[in-house]
This record gives structure tokens, sequence and C-alpha cells, in this order.
């Protein structure tokens, strides 16, 4: 289950955080639940889906 946050939606697989953006036509919770059933199943991230993440966004996970 992905996890309602202030404004935005987190994967509980890898804890990355979604927000609605009004550019996209995918909700932020569209983009946690598909992260969350990605990370479930590869055990790994999908940069397509985690590019969206409020993380990478921000560049916070370039480091
Ligand atoms: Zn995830």
């Amino acid at each position: 289950m992905v996890i309602p946050m202030d404004g935005a939606w987190q994967c509980s697989v890898c804890g990355f955080h979604y927000k609605d953006n009004l550019d996209s036509h995918t909700s932020g919770k569209e983009w946690a639940e598909k992260c969350e059933s990605w990370c479930k199943e590869h055990h790994s991230c999908n940069l397509e889906i985690t590019e969206h993440a409020e993380e990478s966004v921000r560049g916070l996970s370039s480091a």
C-alpha cells in the first residue's frame, strides 16, 4: 500500500515520494503505485518511475 503523505504519496518499499504534478496526466498516487509494484517485483528502482519522485525532481538522489 502506498502511504499518503501531506500532498504526496510514498512508496512503502523505497520510500520515494510522488506529488501530483499538473504537467502530468499521471497522478502522484499512480506513480507511487507503479513504483511500489516495480520495487516489490524487482527489488530495485526503475529510473523512468523514480525520475518523477520528489527526491529526483529536487536532485537529492544524485549523490
Ligand atoms: Zn519504490
